[in-house]
């Protein structure tokens, strides 16, 4: 029954927002809203509806060379370096409570740019973000060295280690969480004392653009933080290779990730990539199903399984298959889909064209393999871009399917009978993100988050995010740890120090 969307944008949204949707967008360079050195602009468009709503620059090399050379003035000469940590902490906090401020039209902005539902930007996003910046706040003023007891006679030697920020940082990321992955990358940094040159996705630059207003308000210090938008390949591949920049941080793509590493060998600078995934979630027959049926379900269909740590494949034990498939049909089947604008979404439309072109080659694939659709496995309506929550069932080993990740709704189901198999099963992916082990039996819990090959595994759970919880990937999924006091390594130098006595 579902057809066409429509919003009125205009008696919807906060005036903060249709204000922030009416300017003419440029780039913030050492303190400056900066036009471009082109005129060519990218349109921002309403993936629910198809609308152009705004536009932003279509930033190069040019602009990305004018921002490395004002994070490199405020990292050296500024303000910035003479600032000790306490203060740095109390900008962060300062950016944190203008966010609080101003989150209803800041979750607007986000909700209609992804096209996700706005109860979850209200509800994930916007606290995530200012929980980020809080607690980042925090390590601003006790990031520490140690003195290290050398092996040489005692008194002979002081040896102690200090730890430096490592300097200009290239921030890159993707369109899902425009403005919730922009400061979860930029808060270490900042906190590290390094500056930032901050490279959002092409298609979700309005939060990331207001976020810069905000960086302004609060108060720091001109070039710490500088916003250019653009295209991956011109904006983006031209940070990754600057030779100004000294660490890249990237999210997105397993694909692009490698890009970005090729691109590092130059200067060889450092890089943390945060990258894709196709997150397990195994359930046991003891398992709570209520439970595992709503967790699973929400693991795949929030943000239409547009997530790094989306669980896209569910691992279920034989005895339980048929009601836990069952189960997560009717929850799929009872998604309100909209409008992202709409309070009562629950599941909006795909962020652009182009994932949706992407999403649905691999049903057409996962169909042309064998893989049966319990529920959905196409479009819904022509005008925007909604898939139908997707159960896969019977999806051959070695399906496209199964093996790539899609970034969609997408739900690929195995079966398992015994612990061995499913962890098999859990583990036969190149990626290493996230997973999840639903049981009763604490043991058996503990047992399998040991043998699963990821950087998160979740008990009775899954997405779980926290700024104190380190998150990350193995294998293809990444390198380095977001979040946490380990996420705060990649952003400083450890330098040794020895003085003979
Ligand atoms: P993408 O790799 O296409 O783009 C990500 C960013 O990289 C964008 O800003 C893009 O402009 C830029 N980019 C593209 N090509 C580039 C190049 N050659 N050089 C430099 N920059 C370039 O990813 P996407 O489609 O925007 O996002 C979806 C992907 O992001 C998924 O694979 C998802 O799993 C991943 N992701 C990972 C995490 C995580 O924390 N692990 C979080 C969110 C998303």
């Amino acid at each position: 029954t579902f057809d066409q969307v429509s919003i009125d944008l205009s008696s919807v949204l906060h005036e903060t927002a249709r204000e922030h949707l009416a300017r003419t967008h440029a780039n913030l360079i050492g303190g400056v809203w900066r036009a471009p050195e082109t005129d060519e602009r990218i349109p921002v468009v309403d993936p629910a509806t198809g609308q152009v709503i705004a536009s932003i620059p279509a930033s190069g090399a040019p602009d990305i060379d004018h921002a490395v050379a004002a994070a490199r003035t405020a990292l050296e000469t500024g303000a910035w370096p003479a600032m000790p940590g306490h203060a740095r902490g109390r900008l962060l906090r300062r950016l944190a409570e203008l966010i609080e401020a101003e989150a209803g039209p800041l979750a607007q902005l986000e909700a209609l740019d992804t096209g996700r539902p706005v109860f979850e930007c209200q509800i994930v996003d916007l606290p995530g973000s200012i929980a980020m910046l809080d607690y980042m706040s925090g390590w601003a003023s006790k990031i520490e060295g140690e003195t290290i007891p050398v092996s040489l006679p005692p008194g002979t030697f002081h040896a102690y280690t200090e730890r430096e920020p490592v300097g200009v940082v290239g921030v890159i990321v993707p369109w899902n969480y425009p403005l919730e992955l922009a400061i979860w990358r930029i808060a270490p940094a900042l906190a590290a004392g390094c500056t930032v040159v901050l490279k959002p996705a092409e298609q979700t630059s309005l939060t990331a653009l207001r976020l810069g207003a905000l960086i302004e308000r609060a108060g720091f210090p001109p070039g710490v933080v500088n916003i250019v938008t653009g295209y991956g390949a011109t904006a983006g591949a031209a940070l990754a290779g600057h030779d100004g920049v000294d660490a890249v941080s990237f999210t997105g793509s397993t694909v692009t990730g490698r890009a970005i590493v090729q691109a590092a060998t130059g200067n060889l600078k450092r890089v943390f990539l945060e990258l894709g995934g196709k997150s397990p979630m195994v359930v046991m027959p003891d398992a709570d199903l209520d439970q595992a049926i709503a967790g699973v379900a929400g693991a795949i269909f929030f943000s239409s399984g547009q997530i790094c740590t989306a669980g896209s494949r569910l691992i279920v034990h034989d005895a339980i298959h048929d009601r836990m498939v069952d189960g997560i049909r009717r929850i799929a089947e009872g998604l309100k889909v909209g409008h992202g604008l709409d309070p009562e979404t629950r599941l909006g439309p795909l962020v652009s064209d182009v994932q949706l072109g992407r999403v649905l080659s691999h049903l057409d694939d996962g169909a042309r393999e064998g893989a049966a659709y319990v529920t959905g496995g196409h479009r819904l309506g022509t005008g925007g871009c909604f898939v139908a929550p997707t159960i896969a069932t019977d999806v051959a080993p070695h399906a496209r399917l199964l093996r790539e990740e899609i970034f969609g709704p997408v739900l690929c189901v195995q079966r398992f009978s015994d612990a061995d198999m499913a962890v098999r099963l859990a583990n036969d992916t190149p990626y290493g993100l996230h997973a999840s082990v639903w049981t009763r039996d604490l043991s058996t819990a503990h047992l399998m988050a040991r043998r699963i090959k990821a950087g998160n595994v979740c008990i009775n759970t899954h997405n779980f995010f926290d700024p104190a919880f380190p998150m990350g990937g193995y294998k293809q999924s990444g390198w380095g740890r977001a979040a946490g006091h380990a996420a705060l390594e990649h952003y400083t130098e450890m330098k040794g120090i020895v003085a003979k006595l």
